[in-house]
């Protein structure tokens, strides 16, 4: 197993847990960029959403009320957030297993900004 976010999965690298059940784990991002900074992540290696085959793609259905939960749970479904799934090397994807970034706590910066 050479994935860092599959050894989190396992419990090999620990994590600041947020929320975890028998398909995905929800931990604090490491170098959090926002108040609230999480990544979820399914314990099923894919590399990203590209590599979700099609029968197995409830399992972001599953992310997303995951997310949902956590957001009412902190109170972030009122303030409101982002979520952001990089993928590949344009999208700036570091670490290649499947992983939601999901931001709140702050009035995010608008990404429309950016130099295209
Ligand atoms: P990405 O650039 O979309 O691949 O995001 C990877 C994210 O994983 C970054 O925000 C990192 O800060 C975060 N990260 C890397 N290693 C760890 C770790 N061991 N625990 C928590 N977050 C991590
Ligand atoms: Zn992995």
């Amino acid at each position: 197993m050479n994935c860092i976010f599959c050894k989190i999965a396992a419990g090999v690298i620990p994590s600041t847990k947020v929320y975890e059940d028998d398909k995905v784990l929800a931990f604090n991002d490491l170098n959090p960029v926002a108040p609230v900074h999480i990544l979820i992540i399914p314990k099923e290696h894919f590399a990203s959403i590209v590599d979700i085959p099609e029968e197995k793609m409830e399992i972001v259905a599953h992310i997303h009320n995951v997310i949902n939960k956590i957001a009412v749970e902190q109170g972030f479904d009122k303030t409101g957030f982002r979520v952001i799934t990089n993928c590949g090397d344009d999208g700036g994807q570091e670490v290649k297993h499947l992983h939601y970034h999901v931001l709140a706590g702050k009035k995010l910066p608008n990404y429309e900004a950016q130099d295209k």
